[in-house]
């Protein structure tokens, strides 16, 4: 087993001994305070740390949570439990509807319609008769846990820390999974994005609206529970104050790891305790100066140690270990159907493509079969990249025609693109640099498996999972990257990150694999070990389109090679027909300087 989880059940029993010990009531209360806290700054974890979404919403969840549950059990005497279950489903609904409207903006929509919504319901709570204004709800019950009541604090303590401390493993277990491989790789702000999930088939949108609702679950759980510890309700903790506070606690602790969410909590719930004692004092007024300290304490961490202060934390702690390969090979992944040898696979026809004004490509044709290396070449600007994004369905045609296996395919999108067998890597690479190159390729088998978030936190994936990695590696050293498995793909050099890149497409088991200027930016030797490569990839029988810059890279590669120039066709021919076509020489000729 791995050290680290002995760490996990040390930490687990210690928590669970707590209040059977002569704790003083004080550490009890603040316990409690930072396992709700921290459930909610969970939430924030995933859905800011990983995937670069800022909510500052997340108070007015736990609102939703406490005051549904609140009522429930006041105003109409019904449990506790079904007011857990009421909270959570109108908590779903609204995040459901909040995420449709503002996930698929870019940028600063989401932080402020979260401010908005987190307002609205201020003061809908602080103003509805029936939820008692800004008073609130008094006599809320205790929660009932088979025949226990959870009135002492000693005892909802327990409660509190297991649903805290299963939540914890519920995400850490989610980040290792199908899913959570997507939602790592989303975020803007560490080169994630939009275009390379939807590559590998995933959508971006799903996988984004999937972390807002559960972040939005774990803060309407820890209100639930808030308004049973404290047997009543009012406006006043869920307003945008505590909103900020919330995402303050995620980024100090460290926000994108799961137990920095707790260690923000901790040390934010302990200080504002001291700091409210020290400061009058040292002061001689009284006022709410640990705010200040915080944005001071805020701006440092922000400056001196932007990942938080859990790193530090983790560094003391063993290493992770990584998880071993079995040593009997699991049942590799479906693989599809093969076109045969020199059927056509892919066909343009006529393509075209205009940005305002601007022609980027015009009247581009050309047939590629099954098998076969076909070179799409030409200077910089003649419109490669546009051909290459009309393709994989990244752009949509101005007008023409794309077929793939028979099938018309412009207009489709590049998820629909990927599942009928067409993969692709990236001028610029795309990977996600603080995930393993193991991991890496894996995301590309995400249309090959089928295990959703819950089959992640159950831990019932774990079969795929080892068939996905088992996949993985098997591309990995199929390109010669077999010894760099648990490497950072971040650390890699340019050369082995591109052919990581290779990997992760052909971890798709496609019909066709599209390269954009794999070479671009190489070392001698790294191109000479990416054409070995590709060569052995056309003898296994794989039909490749490249988009290449680089004449002398393509020539010995490539069966028939197009040169585009000015965004149109120049001259298809073979390699030997281009290489002595005097037009394709004056076209780099030209261009080039
Ligand atoms: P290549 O890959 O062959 O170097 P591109 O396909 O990237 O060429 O570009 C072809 C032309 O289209 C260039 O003039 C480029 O400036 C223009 N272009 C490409 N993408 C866009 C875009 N998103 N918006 C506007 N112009 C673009
Ligand atoms: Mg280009």
């Amino acid at each position: 087993m791995d050290i680290r989880r002995y760490g996990l059940l040390a930490f687990t029993v210690i928590m669970v001994a707590v209040p059977f010990l002569p704790v003083p009531d004080y550490w009890i209360t603040k316990l409690n305070y930072v396992g709700l806290f921290g459930l909610v700054a969970l939430g924030l974890v995933l859905l800011t740390g990983i995937g670069g979404l800022t909510s500052f919403g997340q108070a007015a969840f736990a609102g939703l949570g406490a005051y549904a549950s609140a009522y429930l059990s006041v105003k109409l005497g019904l449990s506790p439990w079904l007011g857990l279950l009421a909270g959570l489903a109108v908590t779903v609904a609204v995040a459901l509807v909040l995420g449709w409207v503002t996930l698929r903006m870019s940028g600063h929509y989401l932080p402020l319609a979260t401010i908005c919504w987190s307002l609205a319901l201020f003061y809908t709570m602080g103003n509805l008769d029936a939820l008692g204004k800004y008073d609130g709800l008094l006599g809320v019950p205790a929660i009932q846990f088979f025949g226990i009541s959870l009135q002492e604090e000693r005892r909802i303590y327990l409660l509190i820390w297991l649903v805290a401390i299963a939540a914890a493993i519920a995400i850490t277990r989610l980040l290792d999974s199908r899913p959570g491989r997507i939602m790592r790789a989303l975020d803007v702000h560490r080169g994630g994005g939009k275009t390379m999930p939807e590559a590998m088939g995933a959508s971006t949108f799903r996988h984004k609206l999937l972390m807002f609702v559960i972040a939005a679950i774990l803060a309407s759980i820890s209100g639930w529970l808030f308004a049973h510890m404290q047997r009543s309700v009012n406006p006043s903790p869920f307003g945008i104050k505590f909103g900020i506070e919330y995402l303050f606690m995620a980024v100090l602790g460290g926000v994108g790891h799961v137990w920095g969410a707790f260690t923000g909590a901790a040390l934010v719930k302990l200080a504002e305790d001291q700091l409210q004692t020290w400061l009058p004092a040292l002061l001689g007024t009284s006022g709410s100066y640990e705010i200040i300290v915080f944005g001071v304490v805020l701006v440092l961490v922000l400056k001196f140690a932007p990942n938080g202060l859990w790193p530090s934390i983790e560094r003391l702690l063993p290493a992770r270990r990584r998880r071993a390969i079995p040593a009997d090979a699991p049942e590799p992944l479906p693989a599809r159907d093969k076109p045969t040898a020199g059927s056509v696979l892919l066909e343009v026809k006529d393509a075209r493509r205009t940005f305002g004004g601007l022609v980027a490509v015009n009247g581009v044709g050309f047939t590629l079969r099954a098998g076969e290396i076909f070179g799409l070449i030409g200077p910089n600007g003649a419109g490669k990249s546009t051909t290459f994004n009309l393709v994989s369905g990244v752009l949509p045609l101005t007008s023409g025609e794309v077929w793939l296996r028979g099938e018309r395919v412009d207009g489709k999108g590049a998820r629909e693109i990927a599942r009928r067998g067409l993969s692709r890597t990236f001028q610029h690479v795309k990977l996600v640099p603080d995930m393993t190159v193991l991991e890496n390729v894996a995301l590309g088998t995400y249309l090959r498996t089928g295990s959703g978030t819950l089959a992640a936190m159950l831990r019932t994936d774990r079969a795929e999972e080892a068939r996905a990695l088992a996949e993985a590696e098997r591309q990995l050293r199929r390109v010669g990257l077999g010894d760099h498995l648990h490497e950072l793909a971040g650390n890699l050099a340019l050369g082995p990150q591109r052919l990581v890149e290779i990997a992760r497409a052909l971890a798709s088991d496609p019909a066709l694999l599209l390269l954009d200027e794999p070479a671009a930016g190489l070392r001698h030797r790294e191109k000479q070990a990416l054409a070995e490569v590709l060569r052995q990839l056309k003898a296994e029988g794989l039909s490749l389109l490249l988009v290449e810059h680089d004449m002398d890279f393509v020539m010995n590669l490539t069966d028939r090679i197009l040169v585009m120039e000015f965004g149109t066709p120049l001259l298809e021919g073979t390699p030997a027909e281009i290489q002595a076509s005097e037009k394709v020489r004056a076209a780099y000729l030209g261009t080039e300087h």
